[in-house]
Formats: C-alpha cells, sequence, structure tokens
C-alpha cells in the first residue's frame, strides 16, 4: 500500500468542494483573455491542460506578499496592521512551487527566527499541488530535485493517471480528505512518476557555486540592469527590508539583493560595492543553500540575459 488514493475529476471535485465548507477559498488555475494564468476563485470544470504554471510565483505571495504594512502612528498612537485572516486552497500549485513553500516555511518558521505575519498565513494556507506534464520554458526543476512532482510543500498532491488522478497526502488534515476513496499500490504510484519523469529532458548536474567567482559573476554583473525582475518573480526569495509609507506608517517590502541599497550599511559604506559582487552573493545563496528551486521564472522575466539561464550556460558554469 502506497497511502495513495484513486479518484476520478468528480471525487476531486468533492474535495474541493469538503474544503469550501471548512471556509477555505478555493483558488484554481484560469486564463485571462490575454492568454495569463491567474489562480482564480472557484472550481474548474476540468483540469486545464494548456496550463503550466503561472508567471509569477503566487504561492509566496500567499504568505510573504511583495509589501504589506506593519503599523502606523497616529495621533491616537501605535495601529498595528494584523495579517488578513483568509484561508486559501490552491488548487493545482506547481510542484517547484510547493517546494519553494517548504524552503520559505524553513526560513520564516525555522529554528532561528519565526515571523509571526507569515506563520498566520501559513496556518491558513491548504495546497494542493498538480505534478507536472511538461516542463516550462526555461525550468530546470528535475535537476533542482523539484518536479516534475512535489517531495514537499504540500498538503495533498495529484498526478495525472489516465482519466483518472492518483492522490497522496502529506498532511493529517489532507489525509482525512481523502480517506474515503480507494486505495492504489505503491508500485502504481511510482510508475506514474517514472511516467512523468521521462516526458523532462535528463537532469544535467547543477554548479557548486564558490564564493567570488569572478568569471561568473564578472560577466552576469555587467549585463545586469538591476530591475529586480528575478528576484520578484522568485519563488524562493526572502529577503525585506522595512520603511516608511505614508505620513507615519511602516512597511515591510520585499527588497533585491542585486540592488545597491540591499547592501548598504550604516555611513555609507557597503559589503558588497559593485555588480559581480552582488550577484556572487545571489548565486552563493541559490546554490550555496539550495536556495533555487529551477522554475525558469528568473530566465523569462531577465530583460538583461544575466539570470538563471545564463549563468547556467557560461562555459563552465556546470559541475563535472
Ligand atoms: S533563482 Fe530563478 S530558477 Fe531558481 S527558483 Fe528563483 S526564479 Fe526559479
Ligand atoms: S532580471 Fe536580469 S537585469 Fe533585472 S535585476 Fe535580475 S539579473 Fe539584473
Amino acid at each position: 500500500m502506497s497511502g495513495a488514493k484513486r479518484l476520478s475529476w468528480g471525487d476531486l471535485t468533492r474535495v474541493l468542494r469538503a474544503l469550501e465548507k471548512e471556509g477555505y477559498e478555493v483558488l484554481s488555475p484560469q486564463k485571462n483573455r490575454w492568454g495569463d494564468w491567474f489562480p482564480e476563485p472557484g472550481l474548474p470544470a476540468g483540469w486545464p491542460g494548456d496550463f503550466q504554471n503561472y508567471a509569477y510565483p503566487f504561492l509566496k505571495e500567499a504568505v510573504f506578499p511583495l509589501e504589506e504594512p506593519l503599523f502606523s502612528s497616529g495621533g491616537t498612537g501605535f495601529v498595528f496592521h494584523a495579517a488578513e485572516d483568509r484561508r486559501l486552497a490552491f488548487f493545482g500549485a506547481r510542484p517547484c512551487d510547493a517546494e519553494a513553500l517548504a524552503y520559505t516555511d524553513l526560513f520564516f518558521t525555522g529554528r532561528f527566527f519565526a515571523d509571526s505575519r507569515y506563520r498566520a498565513r501559513r496556518r491558513n494556507l491548504f495546497v494542493i499541488a498538480a505534478a507536472c506534464r511538461a516542463p516550462c520554458p526555461k525550468s530546470f526543476c528535475v535537476a533542482a530535485q523539484a518536479g516534475p512532482w512535489a517531495r514537499k510543500g504540500f498538503d495533498i498532491q495529484v498526478y495525472p493517471a489516465g482519466g483518472d488522478w492518483l492522490a497522496e497526502a502529506a498532511t493529517l488534515q489532507g489525509r482525512r480528505l481523502l480517506s474515503a476513496y480507494p486505495d492504489v499500490r505503491r508500485e502504481d504510484l511510482l510508475r506514474v512518476r517514472r511516467e512523468l519523469e521521462g516526458l523532462f529532458p535528463a537532469p544535467g548536474p547543477l554548479p557548486r557555486h564558490t564564493v567570488r567567482d569572478a568569471a561568473r559573476t564578472g560577466w552576469l554583473g555587467a549585463r545586469c540592469f538591476r530591475c529586480g525582475a528575478c528576484i520578484w518573480l522568485c519563488p524562493t526569495c526572502t529577503c525585506y527590508d522595512q520603511c516608511r509609507f505614508g505620513k507615519d506608517g511602516v512597511k515591510r517590502e520585499q527588497d533585491p539583493c542585486l540592488f545597491e541599497g540591499y547592501h548598504r550599511l550604516a555611513g555609507g559604506a557597503s559589503l558588497r560595492p559593485t555588480q559581480p559582487h552582488r550577484m556572487d552573493f545571489r548565486y552563493e545563496c541559490k546554490f550555496g543553500v539550495g536556495a533555487c528551486v529551477g522554475c525558469g521564472r528568473c530566465s523569462v522575466g531577465c530583460v538583461g540575459y544575466a539570470a538563471m539561464e545564463a549563468y547556467l550556460e557560461r562555459p563552465g558554469s556546470r559541475a563535472t
């Protein structure tokens, strides 16, 4: 027995309805009239076969918004802005984003630091990941061990299997929701995983970035426009700063490490005064602590050909 279950599309819809009854707003992939995918409220009539992934890391944004007010100090004293109390169930989150969520969980609720705002939102988040059948543009999720199915970061994960779905649960809540459905053998689940892996290119080795690798980061630094797109598109970037907003407010906002201000110290000194230094810092984070799930978004969004795709294609940048 694998712990996995077999569900029809109707069964899957019943699971989503059960989540709605428990107070969750179910979000599923829906395409707007310009062809862009967004997680929108409501249940799809069927699985959208042409959905690959969202261009933007919405799952991360649900727990770590781009910016949020923390408090204001008006005439009546401090007013703290609590994190909104919304129960969200993401249906169809992709494995790379689920894996990225496991990474941000570790960052924001790990041993050394617990962020109450992240934790409050995370408690209200239910993730139904959907394993992938085709690689996204510029992605390398298999090499990063974050695709085509997720190892962590989900409550339930579903796999397309013929006309049906195999489903596995990683949390108690997920197991309870799947308990009524028939079991499948472990070999069947492994076979479906192998079939999906066969649809992806064989993974090449990822680089082992070493600090101050000037051959790589000098080249990339010279091409970088410092627009921040690669960082705002990244499902694992977790850095933020706190700054004033309005007349008397303080907010926090995501803070790109490729910006000069990120590295500035009191008195105007900088820990990393040039763009190659800052590139070096970024790739040390991505490959040094495993903060890259290979989703490919940074490469799609970079206007300077200076993001992950360029890093990986640079001769000699792959480990041998
Ligand atoms: S660094 Fe790029 S490829 Fe890696 S997780 Fe972030 S956006 Fe995706
Ligand atoms: S998206 Fe490209 S140009 Fe913009 S900050 Fe990132 S690396 Fe630099």
